[in-house]
């Protein structure tokens, strides 16, 4: 078992994470409805799907320019105010990382610190607020407890994922304090936070594609 993906696979994975998030459009749209303007599905597909068209045509020697990559397009395409946050979380975690071929569990944990630290500095949003920051932190989090425990890659993001889907979850029990959200109060107690499912989603596709590719 290799636990450390080269850049073409980064870039596979990424593909696959597009075409989950563009095939989540509808689920988006009716979360984001309740408690939003109902653009999130449409903003998140925009954006992924032109990753997943410029990924497949583009050739990666190093790990850094795929998350370069996928953050710009984000930020390009997406508009809006989760244009910049999903952006943000791509692009800020490999500032200042050396270039590399590989990219590892360690790798991954410290990227995820950089964006969640960039994320809650841009859009001020802690855990607890209902946004994309209760089911990234955990996420993250999960993923350095791997990274000191000694976990292989498909543990760490297994755990991720699952604390994502938790973190998610959770944001039922919170009343929004940011975005479109803030205005429904109480009245968004009960609802998940389309943001939050979103980080979800692309966390449970990483798993499932390493599951798939990586694990034997
Ligand atoms: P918009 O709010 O412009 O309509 P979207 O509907 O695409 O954009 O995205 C809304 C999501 O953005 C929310 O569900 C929430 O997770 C996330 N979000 C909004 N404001 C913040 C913030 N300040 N910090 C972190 N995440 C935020
Ligand atoms: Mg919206």
């Amino acid at each position: 078992m290799n636990n450390k993906l080269n850049a073409f696979e980064l870039k596979q994975m990424f593909i696959c994470v597009a075409q989950k998030v563009v095939e989540s459009e509808k689920y988006l749209t009716v979360i984001d409805k309740k408690i939003g303007d109902g653009d999130h599905g449409t903003n998140m597909a925009l954006g992924f799907k032109e990753v997943k068209k410029e990924l497949e045509s583009k050739n990666y020697d190093y790990v850094n320019d795929v998350f370069h990559d996928v953050g710009m397009l984000l930020l390009d395409t997406m508009g809006g105010a989760s244009g910049v946050l999903f952006g943000t979380v791509f692009i800020s975690g490999i500032v200042g990382m050396e270039k590399n071929n590989e990219i590892g569990l360690e790798d991954f944990a410290d990227i995820f610190k950089g964006s969640l630290n960039a994320l809650k500095k841009r859009g001020k949003a802690e855990v607890g607020d209902k946004t994309m920051v209760d089911a990234l932190e955990p996420a993250t989090l999960a993923l350095d407890k791997a990274v000191n425990d000694g976990n292989t890659l498909i543990a760490g993001f297994n755990s991720a994922a699952q604390k994502a889907f938790e973190g998610k979850e959770h944001t039922k029990e919170c009343i929004a304090k940011f975005g479109r959200a803030k205005s429904y109060g109480k009245s968004s107690l009960g609802l998940e936070d389309a943001g939050a499912v979103s980080v979800w989603i692309i966390f449970d596709s990483m798993a499932q594609w390493i599951k798939d590719n990586k694990s034997i």
